[in-house]
């Protein structure tokens, strides 16, 4: 038996895939929603305030914001491979909030990013087993990628 719960964080990032053959490749953004999904075992002890949870929604939403929303909300993703967008945004005022990864930026490649980031913070003060099983992100209302541990 075990149980699931969700939770999401939503930020508003640019990005682009330079080698896209097509429109992904200009500079755009999308109201991205990062979403984990954790298993467990509920917390029995009782009279704590996390009996009858595997984990308090309020401190999965604390980590999401951490380590996710506020990377990158309002920031501009940028492949560390791609030169001429790095070159542009390397134009821009110092307070202009760019952030390489090492990675293509495609909902696939965040979904896997977001997921190592949020990991090690899964944990409550109980001992209940607990686990992030997958990341799930919507970069648009028909499109999702997903990463599974
Ligand atoms: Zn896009």
């Amino acid at each position: 038996m075990t149980t699931r719960i969700r939770r999401y964080v939503e930020t508003d990032t640019g990005h682009r895939v330079p080698n896209h053959k097509s429109k992904c490749r200009h500079f755009h953004g999308h109201r991205y929603r990062f979403e984990a999904e954790i298993e467990g075992d509920i917390v029995e002890t009782t009279g704590v305030s996390e009996e009858g949870m595997l984990m308090d929604f309020s401190d999965v939403s604390h980590i999401l914001t951490v380590y996710i929303h506020d990377v990158v909300d309002h920031a501009f993703v940028v492949y560390e491979g791609d030169e001429e967008a790095r070159n542009v945004l390397s134009g821009l005022s110092p307070e202009h909030r760019t952030v390489v990864v090492p990675f293509i930026p495609t909902a696939e490649n965040f979904a896997k990013w977001a997921f190592e980031q949020v990991q090690p913070h899964i944990q409550t003060a109980y001992g209940n087993r607990l686990r992030l099983v997958a990341m799930h992100v919507r970069e648009t209302p028909k499109s999702w990628a997903s990463w599974y541990a």
